[in-house]
């Protein structure tokens, strides 16, 4: 068995998963209650993981926060000190600066869900390293299947590449449409890269636009007689 899927497999066991939810969007009748509960179990199981180095250092385990229904999907890389001390994604300079892109966006931050694939804060705000991804990638995989966005934007280049698994540039993938498991993915840069480049903001408004504009296509699809 791949050792992703063997790793996978024994923590949707530790939350005693009997077996793996298939369905595509649509097809279970999963209520608001039902996913913010199963996300709280995952929580639960993330808040107690020792499973890489960064338990050690860790103030708190920085899950996710949002709509546990959401149709978009905000993926950054890993918590920072402000987010370590609050355990909650995106609440520093580069939080701020990720809700004033979700408000002119028209959402609220209550309207999207947002998280890392990294739970716990690497020291002094070190990249993460592979085999902490490799350990984390579950958490975040199932928040993805019990939120089942229409749409998931990665933030940065670690973020890409953890989710989709291969070495992309972010330079290269960024603006251009990916899919994971179904589900239409935008590459972006990541807040903290914009307070450095404020130039580089208006590529990701134009990449929130195609975004946004997904997003309404997708809404007039469901809602079609
Ligand atoms: S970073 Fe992820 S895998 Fe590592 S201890 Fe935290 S929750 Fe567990």
């Amino acid at each position: 068995m791949d050792e992703q899927l063997a790793t996978e497999l024994a923590l949707l066991k530790e939350l005693g998963f009997t077996h793996l939810d298939v369905h595509s969007r649509g097809a279970e009748s999963v209520s608001d209650e039902d996913q913010r509960a199963l996300l709280e179990q995952m929580a639960g199981v993330a808040r107690a993981c020792e499973k890489c180095r960064l338990a050690k250092t860790r103030t708190n385990v920085v899950y996710g926060v949002g709509n546990p229904n959401a149709d978009l999907m905000f993926i950054g890389e890993a918590p920072g000190r402000d987010e370590d001390l609050k355990g909650e994604p995106f609440v520093g300079r580069a939080g701020q600066l990720l809700t004033d892109i979700i408000k002119a966006m028209k959402l609220t931050r209550d309207d999207v869900y947002i998280a890392n694939v990294i739970k716990c804060r690497p020291p002094e705000n070190r990249n993460p390293e592979a085999d902490e991804l490799d350990e984390c990638r579950p958490f975040i995989r199932r928040q993805i299947e019990i939120i089942k966005p229409k749409v998931i934007v990665t933030l940065g280049k670690f973020a890409l590449q953890s989710l989709m698994q291969r070495g992309y540039a972010i330079t290269g993938a960024r603006g251009q449409w990916l899919e994971y498991n179904g589900v239409k993915v935008m590459p972006t840069y990541h807040p903290a890269y914009l307070l450095r480049n404020p130039a580089a903001k208006k590529d990701v408004w134009a990449d929130m636009k195609k975004v946004m504009a997904e997003l309404s296509s997708a809404s007039a699809e469901t809602s079609a007689p």
